[in-house]
């Protein structure tokens, strides 16, 4: 079955900036991953610019419920957490990310909570860890007891109060970044040479700056364009890329999409966890759906079928708390075999006070949704719940674009391989945003990064003559979701790949006049533009490893994929791939 060529536009059809500003650094996106890169730049460069597409809470770092991992404990180690890692990987983690994210992670947390971020604490005063899916020892550090994110969020934008006052950062809420602005970007965006690198990295014209909308007043309103020395995208995930997802409704992939029509390399897209245990709410149901965390197999719930069977016994050593993969197939499996649409959780025996004590969010939640988890079992099927590729970085956060960095989960650093180790994304964010935010100064002092000259006439994302691209209308939105849950959702095969990539080919060929722009019409093309790269890589793994399921060939194919692919949108505006050997 042939898959229809794809093209991806250099930008997205917007108006004219009517303004311009500029920073030394913009951070866009206001999750862990931007405001501790936020935070810590203001110290260090001159102005930061941090925008965000709403308010400064939304996104999924203040619906994270499990916790942050890291060694914390004195019998856990570095080494044990990065061998914890490498196995849920399944063979594709970069092992030099994975070091970085181990060994700095237990000081980057101690940080947080000096911060101010107040973690869940013993009789003894110490941090209280607990076990999660893939796990060999207690290492999650948890706050308000499934509330973590929103106390990390909390800590983060309080510290961000105390200072924001000061003139070297300027924050802007309601700004939603639409695309990149590039340097020397001719009719293929990609210089003058228009060169893909041999690997495919794209060399790309260095990014100068973003376009973005803001709601505002005054003089920052309507689309502007916004220049600086480097741009940090921390735009968090893709999830509303699928009917059903854990995601917030802020997750439509804005920043990976804008990377990638920019030319910058993008890898691993194929490999979408599927968290196992959402609660399903019934077939029509779709959007932001609530997670049931994987803390609570932690505490000892686990999956049962309608006949009471324990789905996860026997099929493999850590049984409800295996990787989230395994799970997550196994239930897929129960489902296809019983031919239902979902599976059951059964938390009853840990008792109401326990449940109401540990798990008050999910409690209160599921309660209010019709289900107690002490009295009822709870019906849960798998929904995405992150995305373990993004745009690709090195170890600093930089991305294949000269000026461009990324963190956070658009990013894809090589941590998490094939599949994300729970708890592993806020300790990644954290991290990394820490690395740029050392990286950045020391391009600047080195003269690697130099001043912008902001242009008196602000200039169009993609360069004069880009002809942006067609945008598809908001009403669409659902169709490319349904589209890709069923063809590249968490079972794929050369059938439904190659039937997703159709339809999306159809969507992205609708003419042009249909669409306004606006942020629900770039959100929806962004989903469109991700779901085609998605598609293609997914389409290309002819084997089952980590978050990629083929049911046309469901065994692990070392012998053939134990290879990274990247995608890099050519001059031309088609798809390159290219593949990384492990070693
Ligand atoms: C329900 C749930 C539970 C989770 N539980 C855990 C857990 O227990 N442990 C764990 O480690 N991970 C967990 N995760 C994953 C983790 O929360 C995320 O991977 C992590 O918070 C991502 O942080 P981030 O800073 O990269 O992105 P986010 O926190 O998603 O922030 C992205 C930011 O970018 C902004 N943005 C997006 N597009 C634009 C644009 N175009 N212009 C301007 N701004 C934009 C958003 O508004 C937002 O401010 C969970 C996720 C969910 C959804």
């Amino acid at each position: 079955m042939t898959a229809p060529e794809v093209r991806i536009p250099r930008a997205l059809a917007a108006p004219a900036p009517g303004w311009t500003t500029s920073a030394d650094v913009i951070v866009v996106g206001s999750g862990i991953a931007g405001l501790t890169c936020a935070l810590r730049l203001r110290e260090r460069v001159d102005r930061v610019l941090l925008v965000t597409k709403t308010v400064l809470d939304e996104g999924s770092t203040a619906w994270a419920q499990g916790g942050i991992a890291a060694a914390l404990h004195p019998e856990d180690s570095p080494e044990e957490h990065l061998e914890d890692t490498l196995v849920a990987g399944v063979g594709l983690c970069e092992r030099d990310a994975v070091e970085a994210l181990v060994t700095e992670g237990p000081k980057r947390v101690r940080e947080l909570v000096a911060l101010g971020a107040e973690f869940d604490r013993d009789a003894e005063g110490e941090i209280k860890l607990t076990r999660e899916g893939g796990h060999h020892r207690d290492r999650i550090a948890h706050a308000g007891g499934d509330a973590t994110g929103r106390e990390i969020s909390r800590a983060l934008i309080s510290a961000l109060h105390r200072v924001i006052d000061d003139p070297g950062i300027e924050v802007v809420e309601h700004a939603l970044v639409v695309d990149l602005l590039q340097d020397g970007a001719d009719d293929d965006g990609f210089g003058d040479d228009g060169r893909v690198g041999e690997d495919g990295s794209g060399e790309g014209a260095p990014v100068v700056g973003v376009t973005l909308h803001v709601i505002g007043e005054g003089q920052l309103d309507g689309v502007g364009a916004a220049y600086a020395r480097a741009v940090v995208l921390a735009t968090g995930g893709l999830g509303q890329i699928y009917t059903s997802t854990t995601n917030p409704p802020v997750a439509t992939g804005d920043g990976m999409a804008a990377a990638l029509r920019a030319g910058a390399r993008m890898t691993d897209l194929e490999f979408i966890q599927f968290h196992p245990t959402v609660l399903f709410l019934g077939e029509g149901s779709t959007g932001q759906q609530p997670l049931i965390s994987e803390a609570v197999r932690g505490e000892g719930a686990f999956l049962v079928d309608a006949a009471g069977h324990r789905i996860m016994e026997g099929r493999h050593e850590l049984a409800d708390l295996a990787p989230r993969d395994v799970v997550a197939r196994a239930i897929l499996e129960t489902m296809r075999e019983q031919r239902t649409d979902h599976v059951f959780l059964d938390a009853r025996h840990l008792g109401a006070a326990f449940l109401e004590e540990r798990f008050p969010s999910i409690v209160a939640s599921c309660r209010s949704l019709g289900f107690d988890p002490a009295t009822d079992l709870l019906p849960v099927a798998p929904a995405q719940h992150y995305a373990s590729g993004g745009i690709t970085t090195d170890l600093m956060g930089r991305s294949s674009l000269p000026g461009l960095y990324a963190c956070g989960e658009c990013s894809c650093t090589g941590v998490h391989g094939a599949n994300r180790l729970a708890s592993n994304s806020l300790l990644e964010g954290l991290v990394f945003a820490s690395r740029i935010a050392s990286d950045i100064p020391a391009r600047i002092a080195a003269g690697e990064l130099p001043e912008i000259a902001v242009p008196t006439t602000p200039a169009h994302a993609g360069g004069e003559g880009a002809g942006p691209g067609a945008l598809l209308d908001s009403s669409q939105r659902l169709t490319v979701q349904r589209a890709m849950t069923s063809g590249s959702g968490p079972v794929r095969s050369a059938e439904s790949t190659a039937s997703t990539a159709r339809d999306l080919a159809e969507l992205a060929s609708l003419p042009p006049s249909t669409a306004e722009p606006g942020p629900k019409t770039w959100e929806t093309t962004n989903l469109l533009h991700l779901g085609q790269a998605l598609t293609e890589l997914g389409r290309r793994r002819e084997e089952t490893r980590g978050g990629h399921v083929r049911s046309d060939f469901p065994e692990r194919d070392d012998a053939r994929w134990l290879v990274r692919q990247s995608v890099v949108v050519a001059p031309d505006r088609s798809l390159t791939v290219t593949e990384r050997s492990m070693p």
